[in-house]
């Protein structure tokens, strides 16, 4: 049964387990649920006082720092909408978002500030008209070379200082506001692999349904630490590290940004036992400097979702962190999981396609299989994943057709293909846009690249359509190189095509230093194709 009714009761449950227990970890800075409550008493009340109303917006565009969670919590005190913006949008994509959901204040850092947001609030062209600001070092004192470079408190005329506005407050919590499941609690875009972002309403029935399916499906017990890789604006940070840590009542380990090297130093220092994130991020973690599988040896209840896992990839990643990396499968759109592999069950392998499967339907969630003629297909076959449950999202803000569009009836048309098996298991060929055309033949890049990931020399591999006059499109392939080791493009040409029927194996390889990714580090098949 669902547990909590709000985002918000899931934070107050948490705070009334245990006030003086630690809930943020950033560096060598800490926060705990009592502190967390009272800076968020703070900022709601300043923002009531300021005129912020039921379902106004505060948007927040701050890296993964302890504000970040105040002002999210904040914003649903007031009565409001958290409006999560990546802090490494530039001005464009900042104005976008800040004129697409019509916030009205905005939580930044200094130095994002500074170097983007002031000449956007500058030009009148938003309806932002207070901002607060607060500096990385805060929240903790270490100034670290490889983050924050040399960081300084800036003086930011204009606008409110977070830390003194919490510093100055007399304690009194505001007005308590009047909201249910069905209110929105947050927008999230998407992270725009594909089109123009969309600001996902993510419900405060949303986030309290997948906050507990995190907590049952993997048992992460009260007291042991999430490390946060993921970034907090997106909905694997957001319900995969900020809801869950709520709900488990638990640490969460913040590091401004992902960085190899700093993630290390912060397991050493904090000992995590928790986390997900792409399966790019582990592949980057087992590479960091000096790391050892002692480093590692904390981190023993791992996930990984966002992007597909070769299998070939997970095993060697089961071998370097000395567990196996269970998947969990969702989109924006249902608020992260909506599929999951529960804890201590290895998901099966597809042995015709070689495909990783992504897990079983959580629960209270029924997800069909669709053909092209809108009808639900045998197990076996291959059709689009469409989902509904307590964690699918009503809509898109302010966009009623692509609403129409993708979620008709309030199912979600995933755009993700597949099929169930036999037993319920559920695999991923591709997302339905990245297919690729070759001769008539349909092409499903992921396959193509769990073959290159089997090679001993390949480290990451992408895999696009490229137009071509004979055969419409013909299949191309990127791949970054692990280190110290060297391979032949036609090589790999030969290793494809010895694996596979002739239409599906890559004409071209090009090798890469690094493969374009998004901050999730999900690999982007679009600017590669956009290259070609
Ligand atoms: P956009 O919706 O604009 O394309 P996006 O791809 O970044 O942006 P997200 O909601 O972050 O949007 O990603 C959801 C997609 O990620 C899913 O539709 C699916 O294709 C892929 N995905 C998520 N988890 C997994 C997984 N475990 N295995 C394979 N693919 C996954």
């Amino acid at each position: 049964s669902v547990e909590y009714a709000t985002a918000l009761d899931v934070f107050d449950a948490s705070v009334a387990a245990g006030a003086d227990d630690p809930f943020l970890w950033y560096f060598d800075g800490v926060l705990t649920f009592g502190q967390v409550d009272a800076a968020a008493d703070a900022l709601a009340s300043a923002l009531v006082a300021d005129g912020f109303s039921a379902g106004d917006r505060l948007a927040i565009y701050v890296q993964n720092n302890p504000a970040f969670v105040i002002g999210l919590v904040a914003a649903w005190k007031a009565g409001g909408i958290a409006v999560l913006i990546n802090p490494m949008n530039q001005q464009r994509e900042l104005r976008y978002m800040l004129t697409d959901s019509g916030a009205v204040v905005l939580l930044t850092l200094d130095d994002l500030y500074l170097s983007v947001a002031e000449p956007v609030i500058a030009s009148g062209d938003t309806a932002v008209r207070t901002v607060i600001t607060c500096s990385p070092l805060d929240f903790q004192t270490r100034d670290d070379e490889r983050l924050f470079a040399g960081a300084t408190r800036k003086a930011v005329p204009g606008t409110v200082d977070l830390v003194e506005l919490i510093a100055a407050h007399d304690g009194s919590a505001p007005p308590a506001p009047a909201f249910g499941p069905q209110d929105t609690a947050s927008l999230t875009y998407t992270s725009g692999t594909t089109g123009e972002p969309k600001g996902a309403m993510n419900t405060h029935g949303n986030l309290a349904f997948n906050a507990q399916v995190y907590r049952d499906w993997t048992g992460l017990a009260t007291g042991e630490p999430i490390l946060g890789v993921a970034p907090l604006f997106h909905i694997t940070g957001l319900v995969g590290h900020i809801m869950f840590a709520m709900i488990a009542h638990t640490p969460l380990v913040l590091m401004h940004r992902f960085a190899p090297d700093v993630a290390v130093d912060a397991i050493r220092e904090h000992r995590p036992v928790f986390t997900v994130a792409a399966i790019t991020a582990y592949n980057a973690l087992s590479t960091a400097t000096g790391a050892t599988p002692e480093d590692f040896a904390s981190l023993r209840i791992l996930y990984s979702g966002g992007a597909p896992i070769s299998p070939a990839v997970g095993d060697r990643m089961e071998k370097i962190f000395g567990t196996y990396i269970h998947n969990i499968y969702g989109l924006t759109e249902t608020n992260s999981p909506s599929h999951g592999v529960p804890f201590g069950v290895r998901a099966p392998v597809d042995e015709a396609s070689g495909a990783l499967s992504v897990g079983v339907p959580v629960f209270n969630t029924v997800v069909r299989v669709v053909g092209e003629d809108g009808n639900d297909v045998p197990a076996g076959e291959v059709g689009e994943f469409v989902t509904s449950g307590p964690q699918v999202v009503p809509g898109y803000w302010n966009k009623p057709d692509k609403t129409a569009e993708s979620l008709p009836g309030g199912a979600l048309k995933t755009g993700d293909v597949g099929f169930m098996d036999a037993d319920g298991w559920f695999y991923i060929v591709d997302r339905k846009k990245d297919m690729i055309n070759a001769s008539g033949y349909k092409v499903w890049p992921r396959e193509v690249e769990d073959v290159l990931y089997t090679h001993p020399a390949v480290r990451e591999a992408a895999v696009i359509g490229v137009p071509d006059e004979y055969r419409g499109e013909t299949v191309k392939a990127y791949v970054s190189l692990r280190d110290g080791v060297s391979v032949e493009t036609a090589e790999l040409v030969e290793f494809c095509k010895s694996q596979m029927a002739a239409y599906k194996y890559p004409r071209q390889v090009v090798i890469v230093d690094e493969l374009p990714k998004t901050v999730t580090g999900k690999i982007l098949r679009r600017s590669l194709r956009d290259g070609n």
